[in-house]
């Protein structure tokens, strides 16, 4: 079977999913349209001059979804994978993301199609200006403010905010990104929130009895792919709550201990090779076979469509926790569901990242310095919400699924039987339907 792979139409098909369980029909399909299709769709050649002396033209895009409950918010990404439908997607869940954590931030996101492995310091630091000199007035503290993400980090903010800057001199520009240096406006607890707020949605889900087969982290064995920012924290963090980190990858492959990995020890082989490959003599992987090995919790914490109709017959974790935008399908939704294997989605697990965007947001408006505990507790309250909502939202759901069908029958004649929703369906409704109310409630223009 060819799966669907764009991106763009994942994110779709995950809305088409959810749509039916938000209330009240009549009159939704244009609704549904509209809080759908990105507000605006930048594209942008960005000619760059090379180290070696050559034009290199670039392609980058900043999409703004929604900005029904608030300013555009969202990362910019560096990959060769990047395109317009792709970073389409990817604004999309950030406008879900943000409503689902009750932050005042709509969706947008942003990339350039490149390869950054391969980049000088130099050479990224000439395509981010560039970018954000071409992206002008559609960035902005009370538009669309950018943030890290894939082969992004704190400087590459810094060179935001300094064009950005030099654009729009005497003012306060700290807010125009988020993810900026501690000593130029950044907040504590930035690089690692991402990987924090994955951990508070996984032991929160575990503490309040929807895994039933696990009590608590103890013992709990993890595989992680991706060693960036977030599944790097996220080995670390996982440990520290003890947690035995049996796998983790990057691009290039990964290493496998089903006792527990010394994750100081692959760190430093990490930081001193560039890879996690070779940290152990044995326990050799591909970054698709750390996907299948024996665990209670499997985090992606990579790329997109990692988790296909492919391999998700193979997956043995019980609980999957997305800590990367997108890394599993529409069908291996399905497959993992017929397994009984939960998935907890992305807007809600990797959502720790843009929820300490936002107090960075805050901090800088104010001209203040937070302290980290201030964050990690503020942020811990906002994924046990956003957990809790979730969970309560699918009960609900389930609870009143034969209500909801017949309903839908009435609608749609000959559509398909709506499935029993997901974690991912009942996630996607609670923000749809908070965006959708704002909306209401705002009108449409003029
Ligand atoms: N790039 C991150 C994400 O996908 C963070 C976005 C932000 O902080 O604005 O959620």
């Amino acid at each position: 079977m060819t799966e669907d792979l764009n991106p763009h139409h994942v994110a779709r098909r995950q809305f088409d999913l959810a749509t039916p369980f938000i209330g009240d029909l009549d009159g939704w399909r244009g609704m549904a349209e509209w809080l759908f299709q990105p507000e605006q769709i930048l594209s942008v050649t960005l000619p760059v001059e090379m180290d070696d002396g050559y034009v290199h033209i670039f392609h980058g895009y900043r999409v703004i979804h929604n900005t029904v409950r608030g300013p555009g918010k969202g990362g910019i990404r560096f990959h060769p994978s990047i395109d317009a439908d792709e970073v389409k997607a990817l604004a999309t869940w950030m406008t879900w993301k943000c409503a689902l954590v009750d932050i005042p931030f709509g969706g947008a996101k942003g990339g350039v199609n490149c390869d950054a492995t391969t980049l000088s310091k130099n050479e990224k630091r000439r395509i981010t200006r560039r970018f954000i000199a071409a992206l002008g007035d559609n960035i902005g503290p009370h538009t669309d403010i950018p943030a890290p993400d894939m082969y992004t980090d704190a400087q590459t903010m810094v060179w935001i905010y300094d064009t950005y800057h030099m654009m729009h001199p005497g003012q306060n520009n700290l807010p125009v990104v988020t993810g900026k240096p501690l000593d130029l406006g950044g907040i504590p607890g930035r690089s690692t929130a991402t990987a924090r707020g994955v951990y508070f949605v996984a032991n929160h889900f575990i503490e309040i009895g929807a895994m039933p087969s696990l009590n608590s982290l103890d013992g709990v064995r993890v595989a992680i792919q991706g060693f960036g920012n977030a599944g790097r924290n996220a080995a670390r963090i996982f440990r520290d709550a003890g947690a035995a980190v049996v796998a983790v990858s990057d691009s290039r492959g990964g290493v496998h201990d089903p006792k527990g990995l010394d994750v100081a020890r692959v760190e430093a082989h990490k930081d001193e090779t560039g890879t996690v490959v070779g940290a152990l003599d044995n326990g050799k992987l591909t970054p698709g076979e750390l996907l299948e090995v024996e665990c209670d919790i499997l985090i992606p914490a990579a790329l997109q469509n990692q988790i296909t109709a492919e391999n998700a017959g193979r997956i043995q974790a019980r609980l999957i926790v997305e800590a990367a935008n997108g890394p599993t399908t529409p069908l291996a939704d399905e497959i993992l569901a017929d397994r009984d294997i939960k998935v907890l989605p992305d807007i809600l697990a990797n959502a720790g990242g843009v929820v300490v965007s936002y107090f960075e947001w805050i901090q800088n408006l104010q001209n203040e310095q937070w302290e980290e505990h201030q964050v990690d507790e503020l942020l811990a309250k906002k994924m046990r919400r956003a957990t809790e909502a979730v969970v309560t939202e699918r009960r609900t759901l389930c609870d009143n699924l034969d209500e909801y069908r017949i309903r839908w029958e009435e609608r749609v004649p000959n559509a398909p039987k709506l499935p029993t929703p997901s974690y991912r369906t009942a996630a996607t409704a609670v923000a749809v339907g908070r965006t959708r109310a704002t909306a209401e409630s705002r009108g449409v223009w003029p």
